[in-house]
């Protein structure tokens, strides 16, 4: 029992150091997507790879695995199992894919999309797909949008394959595999889960989406059967357009989007001030164009990146990002540093708990401020917006899961052709006639966090309870005192 404490503590003392390297190049790399920067991301992730690789120490973990009375040390032992798995494997494959990985995110960092001649970044095409009335101009954004695809596609596809022969080198059918494997996730589970997403929704979704589709052929004066995708509000139609659910913009112009967010968790006590301050948040070229929130050594250093601007779907994300910045920060300083995390569904629930807020009557009315009267209007159609959220949303997720598990299954398969498929039928959005373009590696999930995206639903789902019962325990979880902070 002493042998595999101590085992795990002399682990811990190796890996903790060169997590926070890694993490912390990695920061690097996404606030300035430097060629410098990259090659000294992925230098620190080899060494981190390296350290993982140790096939000594894999086999003294393996060994002890289930020798110790300890749930405290069994529980380090698991995770050190499933943190070193996917590197028992040759030296050289790891190389690479640490590599190609790199270069691929610095890609995405420094690519903008052009429309009508100009640069563009990703919120501008996003204001275009909201506010614009022309087809041509939208059709141009959303194209924008997917240049980035094309330019990391064969990468993409060269990184399933090698992602592929290290899962097999270890038994596996294929990275989808070893991906749930490692992340303790059934995948007979997780597939009968996903087809009741299916079943739940497909008449609701189809419902809902013919009459948003009436609604927007009005707008763009068509007739439904000619909407194409850039006819949506984002460009791969995740989230709900202003004519399914609410317009919140106008009530957020103007607003500073990350005090309403610190006011949140002031309201409930909760401290953001000093992962506010550690943040990078606003755009700027050669930045990374989207949100993370990032525990860089498990000891209080957590981060966030973002790329603020007024909005709605802004304050729904750094709610989001906070949501996982004060469950980073919640662990108790005495549990050692394997233990310092918990799975992903758990923080992606907290994220998901905290980013809805910003849709929600109560937040509307106690932080933003928005008079009572005008939130008792809103109360009923926010309500209804949610229930939407969530259909378009379970509906994307049900895209990404079948598309990464063909990925896997076949990276060589015609993956343009398999993505428009998995589009027309689960988010019912005919494909643009006659396009052959690599839109699926538009996605940076797909690339950087591979067979990730079934978390958010789940998340979703462990987000529901969690909201079901603080409520019950609570009664709220906006709190009313935060708007004189
Ligand atoms: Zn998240």
């Amino acid at each position: 029992m002493i042998a595999s404490a101590a085992l795990v503590r002399s682990a811990e003392e190796a890996l903790g150091p060169l997590q926070t390297a890694r993490f912390l190049s990695w920061w690097d790399s996404q606030v300035a997507a430097t060629d410098e920067h990259e090659r000294l991301r992925a230098e620190a992730e080899l060494m981190w790879s390296d350290a993982l690789s140790d096939r000594e120490l894999f086999g003294a973990v393996v060994d002890a695995s289930g020798r110790t009375g300890d749930p405290g040390v069994a529980r380090s032992l698991v995770l050190l199992r499933n943190l070193m798995l996917p590197h028992q494997v040759p030296h050289a494959l790891r190389a690479r894919i640490v590599e190609l990985e790199s270069a691929v995110e610095t890609r995405f960092s420094r690519h903008r999309g052009v429309v009508r001649g100009n640069e563009v970044d990703d919120n501008e095409i996003e204001r275009i797909l909201r506010e614009s009335d022309d087809s041509a101009e939208r059709r141009e954004a959303w194209e924008a949008a997917k240049t980035v695809g094309a330019a990391v596609a064969d990468d993409v596809r060269e990184l399933a394959r090698l992602r592929n022969e290290a899962a097999r080198t270890l038994g596996y059918r294929d990275w989808f595999a070893l991906a749930l494997a490692t992340d303790e996730l059934d995948e007979g589970k997780l597939l009968a889960t996903l087809a009741e997403a299916d079943r739940v929704t497909v008449e609701p979704f189809a419902r809902w989406k013919t009459r948003l589709d009436e609604r927007l052929a009005a707008r763009f004066r068509c007739a439904p059967g000619d909407l194409r995708p850039w006819h949506y509000a984002d460009p791969f139609f995740q989230e709900t357009p202003a004519e399914g659910a609410v317009d919140l913009d106008p009530l957020f112009a103007g607003k500073d989007v990350v005090a309403l967010a610190r006011r949140t968790f002031d309201g409930i006590a909760l401290e953001t001030a000093g992962a506010l301050d550690r943040s990078d948040l606003y755009p700027r070229a050669g930045k990374c164009q989207h949100a993370f929130c990032i525990d860089v050594d498990r000891a209080g250093d957590v981060r966030v990146l973002a790329n603020v601007v007024a909005n709605h779907d802004w304050a729904e994300t750094m709610l989001h990002e906070l949501g996982h910045a004060v469950y980073d920060l919640g662990f108790d300083d005495r549990l050692p540093w394997l233990l310092r995390c918990t799975h992903l569904v758990a923080t992606e629930a907290s994220a998901l708990l905290f980013g809805v807020l910003a849709g929600s009557s109560d937040w509307l009315e106690h932080v933003l401020e928005v008079p009572p009267a005008e939130c008792g209007r809103l109360a009923g159609s926010l309500r209804a917006a949610r229930v939407t959220e969530l259909l378009v949303f379970t509906r994307w997720v049900l895209v990404m899961n079948a598309f990464e598990r063909a990925l896997y299954a076949d990276p060589e398969g015609d993956l343009d052709r398999i993505w428009w498929e998995l589009v027309s039928r689960y988010q019912l959005v005919t494909p643009p006639d006659g396009r052959m373009a690599s839109d699926w590696a538009a996605k940076i999930h797909i690339a950087s966090a591979p067979v990730y995206y079934h978390t958010y639903l789940y998340g979703a789902i462990v987000a529901l309870q969690l909201k079901d019962t603080l409520e019950a325990a609570a009664g709220r979880i906006v709190c009313a005192s935060s708007a004189a902070s």
